[in-house]
Formats: C-alpha cells, sequence, structure tokens
C-alpha cells in the first residue's frame, strides 16, 4: 500500500488526510482501491476529520464528471490542442478589438496556488486587465480589506493554537459547529481541559450558539452597533495598554470623535442591536476582565453592507490592549473555502495586484520586471459583482470561469443568467458539466479535482499544505494552470514554461523573496522555497508563512506591522446605515452541516444528503402561526428583485421571528428555477464589494 499525504477539499481548517491506496508506484486507479483517515501529523487536525471530510472518497466518481474539452452543444469532443487554440484566438481577437478590459478571469477559492497564479499572471501580467476576480469575493473580501486597513496587509495573526490559549473565545456570525468543525471540536476540547469561555454573537441559535457560555441573538446586521459599542466602553475601562497604544498605532483619537458623531445612546444601541443591558455587561465583563480573549468572525459578518467596517471595530477592541499576534489573543478571520488564503496571497482578487501589492507605480514596476511583462495591469479591475454587470451590458465579451458556479453562488441570479447570455465567449473549465453555469458555457474545459491534481493550499491560518494525487485523472482532464499556461503561450507570452506545479510555486517564492526585500514591513514571505528541488516540493510538510527564523507562528507579535511606519491603525466605520424596520420578514443564506458549495460535489452521497433532503426554508413557528401557515406546506418566496422559489416550510425555533433561514446549496437542479441567491438584491459592502449575503427583505405566500 502507497500512503499519500494531502489535504481535504472543504473548508479552510485544511486539515490533513492520509490516503492508502493499493499501487505500489505513482497514483491509483480507481478511489474504490483507496482508504482515507485525519493525517494524525498535521497541525490543522492532528488526525481529527468531521463528516464531509471522512466521506470524500465517497464523492468519487463524480457523476456528470467532465472529462474532454467540448463545444457547448457538441457531442463530439475536441482535442487539447483545438481547445486552447479557440481560446487563444478568442481571447487576443477581443483585447485587440476591444481592448484589455473586455476579458477578465472569473476564479474560485477551490483552486490551488499555483493555479492562481498563473490565471493572474497571464491577465494582469500580459493582458493588461486586473479583470481577475474570484468566488473569494463572496466569502471574506471584507476581512481581507479591514485587515489591510488596520495592518497595512492581508495577514491573518493569529493561529489555531489561540482557540485552545484563549480564557474566551467570541465566535461572531460564525456557526463554527457546522462550517470549521474541526477546529471547533478543537475549542470544545479546551473548554473540557481548562474552562474556556464561549460566547457566540449571532442571530439564530444555532449548533454552535446551543454550546455557547452566552448567545447573543442580535439582531441581524447590527454587530457594527454592538462592536462599536464594546470599543468605546473597553476604552473607558481598564482593558487599554497605554504604552502598546503609543509606541504602535496610530489614530485612536480620530476613531473616538468619530465614533462621538454617530453612535447613538448607550440604551438606543441595545435596543437596535435586540440584546438587553445586562447580556452587554456580561459580554464587556468578559472582554474586560480576562487576560487572553479571542474574537473569530465568519460569514454572518463578512456578507453584510458593513462587513469591512465591522470587521475594524473588532479589531480595534483588540488593538486597545495590544492583542494583536499574542497568544490566545486578537482577532481571527475563518475563511471559507480551502484555498481562498492562496489565492489571496498570488492576486487572485482585482484589486491586489500579486503578493500583497496593489497597483501604486513602483509596485507595478516591481512585478513587471519579475515577469518580464511590459504591459501590466494600471489599475484594479472589477470585482465579482460588477464583472458580471459589465458582462450584462457588454463591455467584456469573453470570460473565463474557473471551478465555480456562479448562476447558483453570487445574488440576483437573473443579471448573472443575463451576463452569460450577453457575453459572446464563455469559457468554463470545471470538474463537472452538470452546474447552472457550465450549462451556460460556450466552451468546456475538463479540470482536474481533488484526488487527481496537484499543488498547495493555504488555509485560515496561514499554513501551506501541499494537496497530492493519489488517482490517475479520467479521460484528458488537465491541471488549471496548465491549461492557462498553453493559453498564454499560444497567444505568443514568454515565462509560460512550466513543467510542472513545482516549477510555479518557486517562481511565487521567488517573487515573494523580491517584494520582501523592497518592501520589508509586508510578511508574506516565501524566499526560502525559491530554490526548493522537485523532490523537496514533493515531500513538503504543512508550514507557515513567514518563514521566520524563530518560527513564531503568529504575526506581529512585536507591534510592528506592515505599515512603513509600522503601526496598526484604529478605522473607523465608512458607512452607517440602519437599513431594516421590525416589520421586515428577513431572509439568511448560509450553509448545512453536510453540503459544499452548490453540491457539484457532495449533492449524490448518500449520508451527505440525508441532513436535509430538498429545499427547505425555515421559520420560527410563532412566524409561521403568525402568517396563518402550517408547517410541511410548500410556499412561495419572493423579493424585490424578482422571481420566486417554491420550497417546503419547516419549523426551527433556533430563528427569531421575522427570520426565514434558506441554506445556499440549493440550484435550479432542485429548486426547478435558481438558488436562494435569485432573490438577493446587489447591495454590497462598499469597501470590499463582498455581497450582502443575510437579510434580504421577503415575501412568503402559501402554495
Ligand atoms: Fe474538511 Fe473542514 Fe471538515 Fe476539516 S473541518 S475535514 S477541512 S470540511
Amino acid at each position: 500500500m502507497k500512503q499519500i499525504q494531502t489535504n481535504c477539499a472543504y473548508c479552510g481548517v485544511g486539515c490533513g488526510i492520509s490516503v492508502s491506496a493499493a499501487a505500489q508506484t505513482g497514483v491509483a486507479v480507481s478511489p474504490s482501491i483507496c482508504t482515507l483517515k485525519g493525517d494524525a501529523d498535521h497541525p490543522a487536525n492532528f488526525g481529527h476529520l468531521c463528516q464531509k471530510g471522512e466521506r470524500l472518497l465517497d464523492t468519487l466518481p463524480l457523476p456528470h464528471a467532465l472529462r474532454y474539452p467540448r463545444l457547448a452543444n457538441a457531442a463530439a469532443t475536441l482535442s487539447w490542442d483545438d481547445a486552447t487554440d479557440l481560446v487563444a484566438e478568442k481571447f487576443a481577437s477581443t483585447i485587440a478589438q476591444y481592448g484589455a478590459d473586455s476579458v477578465a478571469f472569473y476564479l474560485s477559492g477551490q483552486l490551488l496556488t499555483e493555479d492562481y497564479y498563473v490565471a493572474n499572471k497571464l491577465a494582469k501580467g500580459f493582458w493588461g486587465t486586473a479583470n481577475v476576480d474570484t468566488n473569494s469575493r463572496l466569502c471574506m473580501s471584507s476581512a481581507v480589506s479591514a485587515h489591510i486597513r488596520a495592518f497595512g496587509e492581508d495577514v491573518v495573526p493569529g493561529c489555531y493554537q489561540d482557540f485552545e490559549l484563549a480564557d474566551v473565545v467570541v465566535l461572531v456570525g460564525a456557526n463554527t459547529a457546522w462550517t470549521h468543525p474541526v477546529l471547533f471540536q478543537r475549542i470544545l476540547r479546551a473548554r473540557e481541559s481548562h474552562g474556556t469561555k464561549l460566547v457566540v454573537i449571532d442571530p439564530r441559535r444555532t449548533a454552535t450558539a446551543r454550546q455557547a457560555d452566552l448567545h447573543l441573538a442580535i439582531s441581524p446586521d447590527s454587530d457594527l452597533w454592538l462592536f462599536s459599542l464594546l470599543f468605546k466602553k473597553l476604552h473607558q475601562s481598564s482593558a487599554v495598554n497605554p504604552a502598546y497604544l503609543e509606541a504602535h498605532t496610530d489614530g485612536l483619537t480620530n476613531a473616538l470623535t468619530n465614533l462621538d458623531n454617530w453612535l447613538a445612546a448607550d440604551s438606543d444601541v441595545l435596543a437596535y442591536c435586540g440584546i438587553s443591558q445586562l447580556q452587554f455587561d456580561q459580554l464587556l465583563a468578559l472582554y474586560r476582565d480576562h487576560k487572553a480573549v479571542l474574537t473569530a468572525s465568519c460569514m454572518g459578518v463578512n456578507q453584510s453592507i458593513h462587513g469591512t467596517d465591522t470587521t475594524n471595530a473588532i479589531i480595534n477592541c483588540h488593538l486597545l490592549n495590544g492583542d494583536i499576534g499574542k497568544p490566545g489573543r486578537g482577532f481571527f478571520s475563518l475563511t471559507g473555502q480551502p484555498n481562498a488564503m492562496g489565492g489571496r496571497e498570488v492576486g487572485g482578487l482585482a484589486t491586489q495586484l500579486a503578493n500583497h501589492l496593489g497597483f501604486a507605480e513602483d509596485e507595478r514596476a516591481l512585478v513587471a520586471d519579475f515577469w518580464g511583462s511590459d504591459n501590466i495591469a494600471t489599475h484594479a479591475g472589477v470585482s465579482a459583482l460588477d464583472m458580471f454587470q459589465a458582462m450584462a451590458d457588454g463591455k467584456i465579451k469573453a470570460v473565463w470561469i474557473m471551478a465555480t458556479n456562479p448562476l447558483a453562488s453570487l445574488p440576483d441570479s437573473t443579471l448573472v443568467q443575463k451576463a452569460l447570455e450577453t457575453c459572446p465567449f464563455v469559457v468554463v473549465s470545471d470538474i463537472s458539466s452538470d452546474t447552472d453555469t457550465a450549462r451556460m458555457a460556450d466552451l468546456l474545459l475538463p479540470a482536474q479535482g481533488w484526488s487527481e491534481k496537484s499543488g498547495t493550499t493555504t488555509n485560515c491560518e496561514r499554513r501551506i499544505t501541499r494537496q497530492r494525487a493519489f488517482i490517475t485523472s479520467k479521460g484528458e482532464a488537465k491541471a488549471d494552470w496548465w491549461m492557462v499556461a498553453e493559453v498564454a503561450k499560444k497567444m505568443g507570452y514568454a515565462g509560460f514554461d512550466y513543467a510542472s506545479a513545482a516549477d510555479i510555486f518557486r517562481e511565487f517564492a521567488a517573487l515573494s523573496a523580491k517584494v520582501k526585500q523592497a518592501y520589508p514591513h509586508k510578511q508574506l514571505d516565501l524566499a526560502k522555497f525559491a530554490e526548493l528541488s522537485d523532490a523537496d516540493y514533493d515531500a513538503l510538510k504543512p508550514q507557515q508563512w513567514p518563514l521566520s527564523a524563530d518560527r513564531n507562528p503568529r504575526v506581529y507579535s512585536y507591534g510592528e506591522f506592515s505599515f512603513t511606519d509600522g503601526r496598526a491603525r484604529f478605522v473607523t466605520p465608512a458607512l452607517v446605515d440602519t437599513h431594516y424596520t421590525a416589520e421586515q420578514l428577513l431572509l439568511i443564506s448560509g450553509r448545512s452541516r453536510d453540503q459544499w458549495h452548490t453540491r457539484t460535489r457532495t449533492g449524490h452521497v448518500a449520508q451527505l444528503v440525508s441532513h436535509e433532503q430538498q429545499p427547505c426554508v425555515y421559520a420560527h413557528s410563532s412566524t409561521i402561526s403568525a402568517l396563518q401557515l402550517v408547517e410541511g406546506q410548500m410556499v412561495a418566496l419572493t423579493s424585490p428583485v424578482g422571481g420566486e422559489l417554491l420550497l417546503q416550510l419547516m419549523a426551527d425555533d433556533a430563528l427569531q421571528a421575522n427570520q426565514l433561514f434558506m441554506a445556499m446549496h440549493w440550484t435550479g437542479r432542485e429548486t426547478g428555477s435558481f438558488s436562494v441567491n435569485q432573490l438577493l438584491d446587489t447591495r454590497r459592502d462598499p469597501v470590499s464589494k463582498q455581497p450582502a449575503f443575510k437579510g434580504q427583505p421577503v415575501t412568503i405566500t402559501s402554495r
């Protein structure tokens, strides 16, 4: 039996997996001769896996797996040579006729870092457009923007061990028991061993909230007010470190003045948040009276029009006491996807260039010189929603969508459908031909999926892990980076002659070394890997960046931040908008326990389907009675955006009155129309451009 160490394909915890394959050398021919278990040596999970991770082999082989390049609705397949010729010709002629900003990539946190790197290099370095965005925009871009505003760089300062070292763990807008289960188990084990206090701030009484010592069921989208009030009260308390503030931060006085200008009286804030004075005092005491408090946030914070401001309000609370980068203390952003972090590192967002650089003249010059490019993008590109709007408006005329299903996962499905219909050339590379988006592609390219592909990912705590192939690809599926490099070479660009993922990883590491040399305050530093041999890359053990000599798993521990003056910033809100009324029925969407994204990989596994077998909408039993509806009946959900979803109504008293919940995973396949997102408008955070997926006003009627 051959042992292969790889990692899980799902969430940002990034658990290590050990696969046993009945093959002496190379890779196995079939999943049926493999077994898997958690990797006992991986520092993210120490051998533990959740239900989804344990069932990964059951997802293989994938139904409707895409195995050969082909044109839409054509029975005959294309050769890779013809398919990449076609992509190169279409993108080149579109750029020649309409300019560089008429083309785009839409990427995914499912891609490996090497895939992301090559796509970003082609578009930003050689096409001359930064129209490269990703479904990570929907996941954690508000945290990215907040990190940049507070620290000067998109850096998660802490590590998983902090969840075990904290006296108090505060989870905000995070159903961690379901969305990051192995990390949640670590929190529970720490609580058992030394009594960690667990606070959950979430409108719903989720599986996570049910385990909490204190659950604050706040009103949707009121967390900005809650943490702003907390910041004010902590500043008036003993939980302040004046020496740290003086030596390592900037902007405190402005932040406090700004608060005075917009924050209402305490009682009004608490009424808006829907919590009592006693509950707030309990929260304040936990922050004030414990040395080690860790606040972690997830989609409930990020997917809001206030996502960036709320994250900065949380960071403000921790900066007061000098918590950042200290064991068991500070702020931690929980990332949804397995490689959202890796994508961010190499420039997967339209608002960044590469390696955490922006579009300033000196930053562009450094990257252009390194890539040998004379056509580097001059400005940020369009972010996810604007990209699809530009397609619908006829401005983007060729798009390459990789490893994601935006017709189901973006808000306002009608707009996305129009975008895909209007755009003259839509390429989709994916593992499945049976997604809402793949069905609208002009050209389908078969991508290798988990078990077949090889490269690296970065998890929530900045830990790079090798994902390794252990099964031979069926048909002609290829690595995403290979497809992009083939197209780049056919368009006549130099610098894409990669023989392997290791070549790309070394180049990324070498670029990080150049960046660190030019901007010593930047933390993303993989210089040590620039000369890695192929054998060392193959054997690479999980490692956190930066690869510091003291092996400190935390960043900013010494109060030196990424701004050129080394100081962190207190940041005040860009947008203060109380946009809900008490009478509105608000729809919250989120993950269910056992499914993943739009069910492409998990929707056919019996054990993963049993938890929720059909599309349902949930409401508190009092809401059901007040609406004169009955549990179990069919209802129609509509919103001002248009369209209607027919669903079964189920009671769930974890919700507050006037709240509805629907899982995000169901797509047109099951609903007959689109996903929950067809009801959502395109409200977004003004800083991060992350869509607000939570709290859409809707109407529910009997059917
Ligand atoms: Fe996979 Fe996340 Fe579960 Fe770990 S916690 S096994 S990474 S889904």
